[in-house]
């Protein structure tokens, strides 16, 4: 039986969390693979670096105090005086990275290679930390596990396939010999070996990779909420944990903002069927949810509600545009070209409206332009717009649900700017003004769900 269990930011965070995390894995004998994200915090600060450039050794000596702080609380000092060797030559490599990244005044790689730093320390200290509590365990980089990245730099995704041929090689002959091989979450590498991050909050889907790249009986996200809820804890207090989801659900609520998960977590497990998790390290005796192929429980009407926010439409005018051939797909083309996520698409005989992220707008326009197209008449941004989720395995299939859906909308008086139905068989999403969204949220919920 092969575990993989990845502790994001939150259950790193501290000591106590340290602690509790290491109990979690400690608990039962079994082989385990553990993928760890950065220290909460840690990736917003070097990101942050990179953006303010500060002194180097000021970077370094920051870094060292949060993560040896909390080893030292934790490991003998024997055991904290090797560790801190092992840190230190970590600290080491990065002032190389950071000290090449000052030099230039880009470099998309090496900033990937700067917020990956984060993942690489947790490695270190997790491994050391549950050492420290008996359990025989090593660190492990992606390089060295030879996770596979494509991609843009800062949203690559992995070659499962090679990658599942370098963990059979790298990491199951390392569990033979260790009860836990602790990696790095967040990232892969390109064929160069020079690391690549699976955009923010990647690690849960490095997590749902490794489980692939080495056909793990089940995948655990280990969190600090209770399971994939009804809605957002922070914007929706009165959300509940859901016991169960099939992948399409969870893959669609992730995609349009579901926190809990990285967009691209489910991925990877779907396509073998592996068990998706999702726990609490605060609150691990909480059952938490699972996530397969199919329910065994009768789907609610409306399974949980998503937000995607800092969204913005782009309207393309041209006559009869659905008659042009070829323009719509150009159109289309330049911004999947610009690796832009495209949210929502709706045509009418004279436009093609859009939704995409807000920072990737002038990018998007740009590529429009510089097709040249002679038949654009006009183009329009509408800033400032979200995008509702709503995801029930039902949704679509009990009549009347999406007028309900549509009248809790008109109760807050909030103006529905686009309408994205049908196109999958379990989501209903539409765009309606930021300002109003939350609202729209706990409106939605306290109607279907209640609370
Ligand atoms: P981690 O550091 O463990 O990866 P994240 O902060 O990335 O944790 O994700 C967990 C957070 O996701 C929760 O604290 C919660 O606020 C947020 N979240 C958003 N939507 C949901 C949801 N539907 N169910 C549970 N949590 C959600
Ligand atoms: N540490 C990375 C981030 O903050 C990856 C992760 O937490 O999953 O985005
Ligand atoms: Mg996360």
């Amino acid at each position: 039986m092969i575990k993989v269990m990845k502790f994001g930011g939150t259950s790193l965070g501290s000591v106590d969390a340290m602690e509790r995390t290491a109990s979690i894995i400690g608990r039962d004998g079994a082989k385990k693979i553990v993928v760890v994200s950065a220290m909460s915090g840690v990736t917003n600060s070097l990101i942050g670096c990179i953006r303010d450039r500060p002194p180097i050794e000021g970077v370094l000596a920051s870094l060292r105090d949060r993560y040896s702080s909390s080893a030292k609380m934790i490991m003998s000092p024997p055991l904290f005086a090797e560790y801190g060797e092992a840190l230190d030559s970590s600290l080491d490599d990065l002032r190389i990275v950071l000290n090449a990244r000052w030099k230039v005044a880009a470099d998309p790689l090496l900033d990937d290679a700067i917020s990956s730093w984060g993942e690489r320390l947790s490695s270190l200290t997790m491994a050391y930390v549950l050492r420290s509590r008996g359990v025989d365990s090593v660190p492990l980089t992606s390089e060295k596990a030879g996770i596979v990245a494509q991609g843009t730099p800062g949203n690559g995704s992995a070659d499962l396939d090679a990658t599942h041929r370098n963990l059979r090689n790298n990491v199951l002959p390392l569990l033979e010999k260790h009860t836990a091989v602790v990696l790095t979450g967040y990232y892969g590498c390109d064929e160069h070996g020079r690391p690549v991050t699976f955009g923010r909050g990647g690690s849960d889907y490095s997590g749902s990779v490794v489980a692939y790249g080495t056909d793990a009986d089940c995948c655990e996200i280990w969190t600090d909420v209770n399971g994939f809820m009804t809605a957002d804890p922070r914007a929706v207090p009165s959300a509940k944990c859901i016991e169960e989801m099939d992948y399409n659900e969870a893959a669609e609520l992730a995609y349009f903002g579901a926190k809990v998960l990285h967009p691209r977590t489910v991925e990877p497990v779907r396509r073998k069927g592996i068990p998706l998790m999702v726990k609490n390290t605060f609150n691990p005796e909480a059952r938490g949810t699972l996530i397969r192929a199919h329910k065994t429980n009768g789907g609610d009407v409306l399974t949980s509600v998503a937000v995607k926010c800092d969204l913005s439409i782009v309207k393309v005018y041209s006559s009869e545009i659905v008659y042009q051939p070829g323009l719509i797909s150009r159109l289309v083309g330049a911004i999947s070209d610009a690796a832009v996520n495209t949210y929502a698409v709706s045509t009418s005989l004279s436009t093609l409206a859009m939704v995409i992220p807000t920072p990737a707008v002038d990018e998007v326009l740009r590529r429009i332009d510089s097709l040249g197209e002679q038949q654009v008449e006009k183009l329009t941004v509408k800033g400032n717009v979200s995008l509702i989720c709503c995801v029930g395995e039902n949704l679509l299939n009990v009549q009347g649900v999406s007028a309900r859906v549509f009248s809790s909308v008109a109760d807050i008086g909030a103006n529905i700017e686009m309408i994205s139905e049908g196109a999958s068989d379990v989501a209903l999403n539409f765009v309606v003004p930021s300002d109003k969204a939350m609202d729209v949220v706990r409106k939605i919920h306290s109607t279907f769900i209640g609370g």
